[in-house]
């Protein structure tokens, strides 16, 4: 885990209050003005023998009594910032964290430092006035050091006298960004804790710590918590062993694909995919199992049972990947997850960060990939549709933030570390764990255009957003433009010859670059910094690259849509496929059955995209069952392995993805059904199916070799004589389409459904 300490510059002079102090670990103790041995409880209490990070600093200052605030990212050792001074201060100390499914944990593992269980307890609503006396009797006897609480049993009443009465050693506010409504996991309570403490014991020193805080989220808990002239600790954000990468994600299956195809080939390594929404975590999860992924979903549907058990095989590797929604990783310490993919973009930079953190933890390689498509923004945003209208302003600029961080060419790193209040020199990105956008790429002097956007902004009296200001620039006559009369503006328009694109991707960088700031309290109104002003009295070389376009890749197929994921990837080799349909047409003759009943057109398909040469490869082909590749599989990879060969082709691809499709629930529900002669149109419903996706899934089912008894339905459908027709057409015709068969026997107007639960019929018969 990196856990750089060096002293933020920029995020400590945003936040102004107090003063910052924090440089490497000092191999001498500082002199400090406590009369504890704290090297020595280090060793004692928790086994360690050397303090990580800002941890010994830290410490200190809350020993000798003073306000401390502490920023680490997630891993860095928090913690023990207050768990060490807890245990050798007089009196207890109050720990007050958010998380009550947590808090039994970390009283576990202080209870573990020590002989004496009471050495550590925890007070919230999970436990019975019984239990409730029992720890308020080891409170009032002094056998307790720390004592967790959540947020809501300090505003009790009864319990603030309780609290009162006590010694108490200290106040700490864990996870302290809860406080701030920009922090991602905001906690109305946590507003009404300095209060209680005060109450409590106005005298005692208070330590807030926690992981994730913007500028704004810090200043917010200098503020509400009302910390008295603190020492502040921030460790750099930087991840150094995590990669990160933003793919476009244009299609469904392709991106699916892609994801099997990386976890296969990182076997062995852990890993966590996160996605939007319950249903997507388990049909991925799925995918990966039929693909010999030990693969399980993870959301907040499934029971609580369900979950831990879960979550443990994770944490016991005897699963591999977890595909989640945010409900996974809370307070969870594996070190080694390998990876994390986000299949859906995360609603803002301070979850991507969170979520992503949890790769690498022990300090080796950790890859972090997230598929960006618009579709899933708008899908976000459209979450929200319901929350208050404050909520929604603060959550649809926290979107904007992560869009444009994904938009973005830029060093992902220097967005990430800028939005955390940290400067980053790009060129040590590649050094480090790099990322896809520190490849060379071509950059664009912008010089006159960032004087431009200067005066634009300066003219519209940094009273407005982005999108606005790029409006003026364009000449772009909005309803808002008219009313504040903006167009007539000398500088309206000035930029017309560049599009929005490219205003989007400089003002952007003018933000990195702090040649202007994005005021986020006052809807992300464009402000002008000292670097503003300089800029304009001497302009100089301003270098951009222009922001990755994502514009094509909007997901067409809808996600949600219960389709089968089949015939992924490129697309098939025109010429071998119609070398195959002839070869299809010749064996078929031979045997005396209908081309189709040997392949199907979409078995071709595959053959012709994945160039299979053995028969075990030819298995993998859609529709493909082994029996049917050793009835008639030879001559096909024969005859593609001539053409391979003959045409030098370099298989595109060794690596070829299971579809769900042959293995799926969907596949053993429509058998179990057929078999209790249930209605098509009931089978169809409760899988959610249109008729014709589930013939077109029985099909497949009776094309691999399982046969469906689908007479029931069929004769519901059709007289004898009409079946009877229809089978002697099928075992006569040469090709396999239907909308021929559906000409060629015109007279008895079948429709197309009929004609296809015939050949399903027919191929289960014949077939194999
Ligand atoms: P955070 O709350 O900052 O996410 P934790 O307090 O949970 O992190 O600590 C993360 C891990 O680091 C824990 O496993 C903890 O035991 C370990 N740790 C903390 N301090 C030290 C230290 N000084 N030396 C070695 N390991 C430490
Ligand atoms: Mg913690």
């Amino acid at each position: 885990m990196a856990t750089n300490t060096t002293t933020k510059k920029t995020a400590a002079k945003k936040v102004n209050t107090g003063k910052t102090s924090s440089k490497k670990s000092p191999s001498v103790a500082e002199a400090t003005n406590h009369p504890y041995n704290i090297h020595k409880s280090l060793l004692d209490h928790f086994g360690f023998d050397k303090f990580k990070g800002t941890q010994e600093q830290a410490i200190n200052s809350l020993l000798s009594g003073k306000d401390t605030f502490v920023i680490m990212p997630t891993g860095g050792g928090k913690s023990l910032c207050y768990q060490l001074p807890a245990l050798i201060m007089e009196g207890c100390a109050i720990i007050v964290s958010p998380l009550i499914a947590l808090m039994k944990n970390q009283v576990d593992l202080v209870r573990g430092y020590s002989e004496k269980d009471h050495v550590a307890h925890f007070l919230n609503s999970s436990l019975t006035k019984a239990q409730q006396r029992d720890v308020k009797s080891d409170l009032i006897e002094g056998k307790t050091k720390l004592l967790y609480v959540a947020p809501e049993t300090l505003t009790k009443q009864e319990n603030l006298e309780f609290f009162s009465d006590l010694k108490i050693s200290f106040f700490a506010v864990d996870e302290a960004h809860c406080i701030s409504e920009w922090g991602h996991d905001f906690r109305p309570e946590y507003r009404r804790l300095k209060e209680m403490m005060s109450a409590i014991n106005p005298e005692v020193a208070m330590i807030a710590l926690t992981a994730t805080a913007t500028p704004k989220v810090q200043s917010d808990i200098l503020k509400n918590l009302g910390l008295r002239n603190p020492t502040i600790f921030i460790s750099s954000f930087n991840r150094e062993n995590l990669y990160y990468e933003i793919q476009p994600k244009i299609k469904k299956d392709q991106t699916i694909k892609n994801i099997v195809r990386f976890i296969s080939q990182n076997p062995g390594k852990s890993g966590i995919i996160y996605t939007l929404n319950r249903k997507t975590t388990e049909e991925l999860a799925e995918i990966l199992v039929a693909n010999k992924i030990k693969a399980v979903a993870y959301h907040a549907g499934l029971d609580a049972k369900l979950r831990a058990e879960r979550q443990d095989k994770f944490l016991k590797e005897d699963t591999q990947v977890i595909v989640a929604t945010i409900a996974f990783g809370m307070g969870i310490d594996k070190p080694d997850i390998r990876f994390v993919i986000h299949y859906n973009i995360p609603k803002s930079i301070e979850n991507y960060y969170q979520e992503t953190g949890r790769a690498g933890r022990d300090g080796l390689e950790g890859k972090c990939i997230l598929y960006y498509s618009h579709k899933d923004v708008s899908k976000l945003e459209h979450l929200m549709r319901d929350k208050p209208l404050s909520e929604r302003e603060v959550g649809a600029q926290l979107i904007n933030e992560t869009v444009s961080f994904a938009e973005s060419s830029v060093c992902r790193r220097k967005i990430l570390l800028h939005y955390f209040g940290e400067d980053w020199d790009t060129n040590k990105c590649a050094a480090t764990g790099g990322c896809d956008n520190c490849n060379p790429t071509a950059q664009i002097e912008a010089k006159e255009n960032v004087v431009n956007v200067l005066k634009v902004v300066k003219s519209l009296e940094q009273r407005f957003t982005i999108d606005y200001a790029v409006n003026v620039i364009m000449g772009r006559l909005t309803p808002q433009i008219q009313m504040y009369r903006h167009n007539s503006l000398p500088l309206f328009g000035i930029g017309k010859n560049e599009d929005a694109h490219y205003w989007n991707s400089l003002i952007r960088q003018m933000l990195l670059s702090n040649l202007l700031v994005k005021d986020i309290e006052e809807y992300g109104l464009l402000k002008f910094t000292p670097g503003s002003d300089l800029f304009l009295k001497k302009p100089t070389s301003f270098l951009i690259t222009l922001n990755n376009k994502f514009e094509d890749a909007n997901a067409e197929d809808d996600e949600e849509a219960d389709a089968p994921v089949a015939n992924v990837g490129a697309a098939a080799d025109e010429k071998l496929f119609d070398m195959l349909k002839e070869l299809r047409q010749k064996e078929a003759k031979k045997k005396g059955l209908p081309p189709f009943v040997l392949f199907l057109e979409n078995s071709l398909q595959d053959m012709a995209t994945m160039y299979p040469t053995t028969l075990k490869e030819l298995e993998k082909c859609q529709g493909v069952s082994v029996g049917k590749a050793i009835k008639y599989g030879k001559p096909f990879v024969e005859l593609i392995a001539k053409y391979v060969e003959e045409n030098d082709i370099e298989k595109p691809d060794d690596f070829v993805m299971k579809s769900v499709a042959n293995k799926s629930s969907n596949k053993i529900f429509i058998i179990q059904n057929v078999d209790k002669k249930i209605p098509l149109e009931t089978i169809a419903k409760n899988k959610d199916l249109r008729i014709d996706a589930l013939l077109e899934e029985m099909e497949t089912i009776v094309a691999s070799g399982t046969k469906l008894n689908l007479g029931y339905a069929i004769d519901d459908m059709l007289d004898e004589d009409e079946q009877e027709e229809i089978i002697d057409y099928f075992r006569s015709c040469e090709t396999s389409s239907l909308d021929v068969a559906q000409e060629e026997l015109a007279d008895g107007g079948y429709e197309w459904e009929q004609l296809k639960i015939m050949r399903i019929k027919f191929l289960s018969e014949y077939g194999n």
